[in-house]
């Protein structure tokens, strides 16, 4: 590997400068910059990387008013523009104004505070140097409304949300907020202070920060949530219905949203379903979906494959807390495969005993497609890999809860049982290739460190957000079905907490909201066929 990727790497949420990209990118950006140069041999730049991966990834969202860089010094490639920037020292933050019209070698951060909630201020600050001719194209006004600015929208009829931060002038919580939302159509957040008398008054606001939100159809009341914190706003408003994010890279402002909270393109009405709940019938599809159309595309299994069926069987048959006629049906599969002295199993077999045989004697497994809360906003989203997630997450639970369903399979002594059969499923059978590929990337990495059924389904939730983090506004998403870090606060508030302005989880308390989320008492057999 380059020294580069020594210390940031494509995966990081930096963009990587160098020598042949570096001016062309900052010379008359549309957005402004955070650069850090750095040099891969100074110990202290080692460091003090991973609170530069966090603070990138912490902003990311602001992308397309104010980007976070690095450049190499020691790489020698970087010599020469190192020496032009003027850099005797690492690490030198420098950050450049949008629009710059020529060549500049930036504004140094001297200060002695790296920490991350310093540095993101430092950010807002600085985007807010910016005058009214170089402004960063996409960026949302930073300045706080006046009274008579707010007043007259409440009660007002409007094609999208506004919501209304009001704090104390030395809050942050504002601007960060905006920022958060910039890339997200249907809402616009605006800031007012808590010395704006008449309009506190007006909306009975006595507590600071504050966040009142005027829904389009004119009816208006103050927010609530759990914590008064940046992360509790931002997670609150990209979820109401209605709001989602861009979908274009250009960050450019899209066409409000006209047609009504589904938005276009939506085929039939949405099932009503709870968030906080499970839903048998995904899960009861999933499987459906996984014996019937993903596995029967292999016409025989042998070896590996094989050896992947069997467990997958074993976990599911032993784990899976469903209507007693598919356990049946899934325990009367395994004892056939076990019981076969085979190297070599023709799928149509496997079939033909799921469909055919078992169905008289009461085991089956519905053949039809019923998602609902995987249900997608338009055919080709969520369902099936949704399906995948919860049934996994499922059978961690049960593996944690029930330590001795295992007994007797082979599997009983393996806390990472579970996650061994999904890892081996994903890149032997799943169709999606690059999930695979992507996933077996983070088992290499850290699955080796699961040492209990706990920590397993700890580690399945980690890796769960990681995936969305990775896929938030990519065609992967749902607009309708945001990928969020997850459970959001409305679903765990006890979850989430804040140390020096960063979110951090609780994550006991967050092992404690998996296992009752995902447990067998919380599972709804609505909607079921
Ligand atoms: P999903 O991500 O499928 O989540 C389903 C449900 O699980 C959510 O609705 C929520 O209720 C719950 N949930 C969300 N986050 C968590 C969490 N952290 N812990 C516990 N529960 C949670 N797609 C790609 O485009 N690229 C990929 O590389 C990729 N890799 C994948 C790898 C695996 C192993 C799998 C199973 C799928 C992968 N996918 C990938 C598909 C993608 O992750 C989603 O499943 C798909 O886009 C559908 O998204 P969704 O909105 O239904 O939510």
């Amino acid at each position: 590997p380059s020294l580069t990727t020594r210390l940031y790497s494509e995966e990081d949420p930096v963009v990587i400068l160098t020598s042949a990209t570096v001016k062309q990118t900052l010379v008359n950006s549309s957005t402004a910059w955070l650069v850090q140069f750095y040099s891969s041999w100074c110990g202290h730049c080692i460091q003090y990387s991973p609170t530069w991966k966090a603070l990138a990834g912490d902003v990311k969202d602001w992308e397309h008013a104010i980007r976070i860089g690095v450049l190499d010094c020691a790489q020698e490639n970087n010599f020469d523009i190192c020496k032009e920037f003027g850099i005797h020292f690492y690490p030198t933050f420098r950050y450049f104004k949008a629009r710059g019209p020529t060549f500049d070698v930036g504004k140094t951060y001297r200060g002695a505070d790296r920490e991350l909630q310093t540095v993101r201020q430092l950010m807002v600050n600085f985007l807010q140097n910016h005058t009214r001719q170089d402004w960063p194209v996409s960026c949302p006004p930073l300045e706080p409304y006046s009274s008579a600015d707010i007043l007259p929208l409440i009660g007002q009829k409007s094609n999208q949300y506004t919501a209304v931060i009001v704090e104390n002038e030395d809050s942050y919580v504002g601007r960060e907020v905006i920022l958060d939302l910039m890339m997200y159509q249907g809402l616009t957040v605006k800031r007012a202070l808590s010395s704006e008398r008449s309009l506190t008054e007006k909306l009975g606001i006595n507590s600071f920060p504050s966040a009142y939100l005027l829904h389009p159809n004119g009816t208006h009341a103050i927010l609530h949530v759990q914590k008064r914190l940046r992360f509790f706003f931002s997670s609150f408003l990209k979820l109401l219905l209605g709001v989602h994010r861009k979908l274009s890279t250009s960050g450019a402002p899209q066409e409000p949203l006209l047609e009504g909270p589904r938005g276009p393109g939506t085929a039939e009405a949405l099932k009503d379903f709870e968030k906080s709940k499970v839903y048998m019938a995904d899960l009861e599809s999933g499987l459906h979906y996984l014996l019937r159309v993903e596995l029967a595309t292999h016409q025989t299994l042998e070896g590996e494959e094989l050896k992947t069926f069997k467990d997958f069987v074993t976990v599911v048959a032993k784990l899976f807390p469903g209507r007693q006629s598919v356990v049946k049906l899934l325990e009367t599969l395994l004892e056939w495969l076990v019981s076969l002295p085979l190297e070599k199993i023709p799928f149509d077999a496997i079939l033909d005993l799921v469909n055919n045989k078992m169905r008289i004697s009461g085991m089956f497994l519905s053949d039809q497609l019923q998602w609902v809360g995987c249900q997608g906003s338009r055919v080709g989203l969520r369902g099936y890999p949704c399906s995948l997630w919860t049934l996994f997450h499922v059978l961690t639970v049960q593996a944690a809860s029930r330590p001795d369903a295992l007994a007797n399979t082979g599997l009983e002594e393996n806390p990472k049982a579970v996650l061994q059969t999904m890892r081996k499923y994903i890149v032997n059978f799943f169709g999606c290739q690059e999930c695979g590929k992507h996933f077996e990337e983070m088992a290499v990495a850290s699955l080796p460190q699961v040492k209990s059924v706990d920590q397993a389904v700890l580690w399945l939730w980690r890796k769960h957000n990681q995936v969305n983090g990775r896929l938030a506004g990519t065609m992967s998403e749902d607009p309708h079905f945001p990928k969020t870090q997850w459970p959001s606060p409305d679903l765990c508030p006890i979850c989430h907490e804040e140390q020096d302005g960063i979110h951090v989880w609780n994550e006991d308390t967050v092992l404690m909201f998996l296992k009752q989320h995902y447990g067998a008492a919380n599972i709804s057999p609505k909607h079921m066929y």
